[in-house]
């Protein structure tokens, strides 16, 4: 017999453990409908159980997938719960796909119905007729904000919640029971869907919580300006209720620097957590109308690369400490975090001890991870060897969603895609997505660095470097850069910046300024489309 028990992990109980040590912790939202909405998270599981309910009255049962199309606000939150824990699955649908791929990704899920902002039921109208398991659609809001709408079976969320019990009586479930699925945008073929389990989520919470990583408390105020359709926004929905955290949620304004800013201030919001560029659009909000963010302690940037001008920024001007996480929608999402301890600074000159913090981080425990050569071979801790990285371990991938092969090596390795390094003091550095790398005579180019050098000159807004073909050294790097709206700055100057920078044959062979880049759905850089762009570029 075991002789400890061997109680399920589940999201079920960060509920039940939530609801009774933290109940009167706030969660504050912005809803199209309401500016600032605000209740318990007695409240709001209180709700949950109304709407678990609801979602068994309107025909759904264990195993059936449930699709959202939301903003992070508390009726999503709602959803989170009241589906994973009937034992049905979470379906975050990321609305800023192309039409084509929320449609397939919609029919391959088999979503049974539709939780949607009102924002999204255009869209939704033009795709209707191709969703024929869709049973119906739940639109978020209250019955006096009700849109008019050609969408068949509609019905008012706050009607739907509001006619039901609030007691309902939890399954108990297993913890390898699915949770949550989430589709990965695919620069290349079809999208592929991530099903996470409540143990890969409670165990990646457990691990994103330590002191290390994100370190919420009951003593913070979260923000995460990660959408919750982007890898489940990164989990906080579920750690900050695990460590009776508030949480503030800004609605479909996260990209708005001026409610962010004043979220943030009259929240007192401590941490906040998104991509570069929606923490870029709050800096440039805060730089021109002169606001210091004074109660923001910690923001985490993942999803993308850091780029130092976000890093010097919030710590000189609001005096907040920039964390790197890195991770990926297989990872649930995160694999490593760059939290300050002494051994990001031990020994190093400042500027060296600004480039460990600006690196990817540290492996949270739980993962295991390896950097090899493209014949399989491990390479060394160095900070130098750049290999391919595999992982490993209980929040991973085994399989994608309705496929047949494993996702792994035979020793359980997952290759992530991405290259990068390890120091010796096991620090990861990204240098490049395997389909992003510059080989250039047969050497590679980190665009990242070239990337992060291009937007430390004080002149550049936006930079991104790509591979392209090239007569003599098989493939050079292109610069492409927005500049500031009153900047003079010429290409030559700035390919003049790299000098002394970088080893010579890494400085860009052209340097082109443009008005804007394009984005993916997850806001980075569309590197494949900026490839298609400029095929053919005759270098000069
Ligand atoms: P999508 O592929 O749809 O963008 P993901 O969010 O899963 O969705 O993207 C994961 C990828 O994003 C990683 O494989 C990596 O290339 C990149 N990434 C994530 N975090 C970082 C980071 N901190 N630095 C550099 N790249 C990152």
């Amino acid at each position: 017999m075991n002789p400890m028990q061997d109680s399920q992990l589940s999201i079920t109980a960060v509920m039940h453990y939530a609801e009774r040590l933290f109940g009167d912790q706030e969660i504050v939202s912005v809803t199209h409908d309401i500016p600032r909405h605000r209740y318990t998270y007695r409240d709001a599981f209180q709700r949950v159980r109304r709407l678990a309910n609801a979602l068994e009255k309107l025909g759904n049962g264990p195993g059936d997938v449930l699709g959202t199309l939301a903003w992070n606000d508390y009726r999503h939150f709602e959803l989170y719960y009241a589906i994973s824990c009937s034992g049905m699955i979470c379906h975050t649908i990321n609305p800023r796909l192309f039409p084509e791929q929320i449609e397939y990704i919609i029919n391959h899920a088999a979503d049974r119905w539709l939780f949607v902002d009102p924002d999204f039921i255009p869209l939704l109208e033009s795709l209707q007729s191709r969703l024929p398991a869709v049973k119906g659609y739940v639109v978020l809001t209250d019955a006096a904000h009700m849109p008019e709408t050609t969408l068949r079976n509609v019905i008012c969320y706050e009607t739907l919640v509001g006619a039901e019990s609030d007691r309902f009586v939890w399954p108990e479930l297993a913890e390898t029971t699915p949770s949550a699925l989430c589709y990965t945008s695919g620069t290349t073929g079809n999208p592929k869907g991530v099903l996470y389990t409540h143990r890969s989520t409670i165990l990646q919470c457990y691990a994103t919580s330590t002191p290390n990583a994100f370190a919420v408390s009951a003593s913070d105020t979260v923000m995460p300006l990660v959408p919750m359709f982007h890898a489940n926004g990164w989990s906080l929905v579920y750690s900050c209720p695990m460590n009776g955290a508030k949480l503030v949620l800004a609605g479909g304004k996260a990209g708005d620097g001026e409610i962010v800013a004043e979220l943030i201030a009259s929240e007192t919001v401590t941490f906040t957590a998104g991509v570069p560029t929606v923490l870029g659009a709050l800096l440039r909000h805060t730089r021109e109308n002169e606001i210091t963010l004074e109660s923001l302690e910690r923001v985490g940037v993942g999803g993308a690369a850091c780029p130092a001008a976000i890093y010097d920024e919030f710590k000189s001007r609001h005096g907040a400490r920039v964390q790197q996480g890195w991770g990926m929608t297989e990872l649930n999402p995160i694999a490593s975090y760059n939290a300050a301890t002494p051994q990001q600074t031990a020994g190093l000159s400042a500027e060296e001890a600004k480039t460990r913090a600006l690196k990817q981080g540290r492996l949270l425990f739980g993962i295991d991870l390896k950097v090899v050569d493209d014949n399989n071979q491990e390479l060394p801790w160095d900070g130098r060897s750049a290999g391919s990285i595999k992982v490993r371990g209980p929040w991973v991938i085994q399989q994608y969603f309705r496929h047949e092969q494993s996702t792994t090596d035979d020793d359980g390795w997952f290759d992530t895609g991405d290259i990068g390094t390890m120091d010796q003091c096991g620090y990861l550095q990204i240098t490049d997505r395997s389909k992003d790398v510059i080989k250039s005579g047969g050497e590679w180019i980190s665009s990242i660095e070239l990337e992060n050098l291009a937007m430390s000159h004080l002149d550049v807004l936006e930079a991104a470097v790509i591979g392209l073909s090239h007569p003599t050294w098989t493939e050079r790097p292109l610069l492409l850069v927005v500049l500031n709206d009153d900047s003079t700055l010429t290409s030559g100057q700035l390919l003049a910046w790299f000098e002394g920078k970088v080893a010579k044959w890494w400085i860009p062979s052209d340097c082109v300024i443009v008005e804007s880049l394009p984005h993916t759905a997850t806001g980075k850089l569309s590197k494949k489309d900026l490839r298609d762009a400029f095929r053919g570029y005759t270098w000069g």
